[in-house]
């Protein structure tokens, strides 16, 4: 009997042992349903109806929440599409600063911000100015544009920033923000030139106009006993000057037309050599050059070239006044032009005193002189291979110098045969 009870209690152990562990192992496949987000496949030989309308509950739930996914990342990626093609970079962080989405023109802008999706802000993009925007965008006290500087080693990049909340897609989490950033460095950049410009000419008329007042004023109001020898030398100092401003003058207008659209440039086919030896007469014909030793030389095989005469003539001018007026007396100029395949190469060589290495990518930058003291007493007006430089890239052509301290300089440019 005792023995019968035993067996009974055994094998009733051991079947609740053998249902326990099932349901435990039912239990642990349920779950990983659950992380996995896959429907849970019902045993078929589970009989009990509660475990069955869990299972059933569990995988709607699952099902429910894999649509909801798939409508989000479908919109997502339609929201991606739309804004995939738009010039601004945009994008879309959700309230916990993910980053949901980001089209291509943000990557144009921030080329190392690969992979953001997923990411936080914080770590994708670290800057302390645009993450304190997009906490007032949040709190809604931003202001309607922003404009931020991103600076990576030597390179700045300007961001007009405007940033707005928008409902999101199915995320009870709260709302998400959407920026929309425009590349601005162009323009700042644009507006630094602009700035230094105007600061450069003020400061070219500023010297002039005051001497001018002074030298005037005195002669208008000063001392009537002025002798003869100093009103003509203030008056030779007041013509001096007016000179100067004049100069200036027509090279800000020169350039301000070669920048302009249409900067009127008028081709024609020209002897090459006869242009050349205008310009060699011109430049012989200056009272400065007399003492210089200025000669030219022209591959015979150079006929017509295709350019607009008078620019290029001022290009020579200024090339040849140069090479006169930073060299001592007695210097050799030489002007050489070879054919090179389809253009023309033109060579104004001289052995004056050169110029630093340091200054030398910097010559042709307007209002940009190696000694500024020495290119004011000569009239320069620091605006002259900054107008050489243009006209021969109107012309297509290329403009360069060479130089060694104390052996000369040569500033070469080529001309297209053809134009
Ligand atoms: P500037 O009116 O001062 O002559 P440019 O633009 O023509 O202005 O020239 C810029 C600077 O380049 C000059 O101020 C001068 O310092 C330097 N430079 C130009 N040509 C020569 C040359 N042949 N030899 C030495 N320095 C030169």
């Amino acid at each position: 009997m005792t023995v019968f009870f035993i067996v009974v209690l055994t094998v009733a152990f051991l079947v609740t042992l053998v249902a326990w562990n099932n349901h435990r192992r039912q239990l642990r496949a349920l779950s990983q349903s659950l992380v996995r987000k896959q429907p849970y496949l019902l045993d078929q030989s589970a009989v009990d109806p509660a475990w069955a309308e869990l299972c059933r509950q569990v995988n709607e739930l699952v099902t429910d929440n894999d649509r909801l996914q798939r409508l989000r990342s479908d919109q997502l990626a339609q929201l991606e599409a739309t804004l995939g093609s738009l010039q601004e970079a945009v994008l879309i962080v959700d309230s916990t600063n993910t980053v949901l989405l980001a089209n291509q023109a943000l990557q144009a802008i921030f080329p190392r911000a690969t992979n953001i999706l997923g990411r936080r802000l914080e770590l994708v993009l670290q800057s302390v100015p645009f993450l304190s925007y997009v906490d007032s965008v949040r709190k809604n006290q931003a202001t309607p544009q922003f404009e931020i500087e991103f600076v990576e080693g030597s390179v700045s990049t300007w961001i007009e920033l405007t940033g707005t909340t928008v409902q999101a897609l199915h995320d009870p989490r709260g709302p998400w923000l959407l920026f929309v950033l425009h590349d601005i460095t162009k323009q700042k950049k644009l507006e630094l030139v602009r700035k230094e410009f105007v600061a450069n000419v003020s400061h070219e008329l500023r010297t002039p106009l005051s001497v001018i007042k002074g030298y005037v004023e005195t002669l208008v109001d000063g001392d009537t006993e002025i002798l003869p020898a100093d009103r003509e030398r203030f008056l030779r100092t007041i013509q001096r000057h007016t000179e100067r401003l004049n100069s200036l003058l027509e090279d800000l207008l020169m350039l301000s037309r070669l920048e302009s659209i249409n900067p009127g440039l008028k081709r024609e086919p020209v002897i090459f050599r006869d242009l050349v030896e205008n310009a060699m007469t011109d430049a012989r014909s200056r009272p400065s050059a007399a003492a210089h030793h200025l000669e030219s030389s022209v591959d015979p095989e150079i006929d017509r070239v295709s350019l607009d005469p008078l620019k290029v003539s001022q290009v020579f001018d200024n090339l040849l006044d140069n090479a006169v007026k930073y060299t001592p007396k007695g210097s050799r100029l030489t002007v050489s032009a070879q054919l090179k395949g389809r253009d023309v190469e033109v060579c104004v060589r001289d052995n004056g005193p050169g110029i630093p290495a340091e200054d030398l990518p910097h010559i042709f930058e307007r209002f940009y002189r190696v000694d500024k003291g020495r290119s004011r007493d000569k009239g320069g007006t620091g605006l002259g291979l900054s107008i050489v430089k243009h006209i021969i890239q109107l012309h297509g052509g290329r403009v360069w110098a060479e130089s060694r301290l104390g052996q000369g300089s040569a500033f070469y440019f080529t001309l297209p045969v053809r134009g």
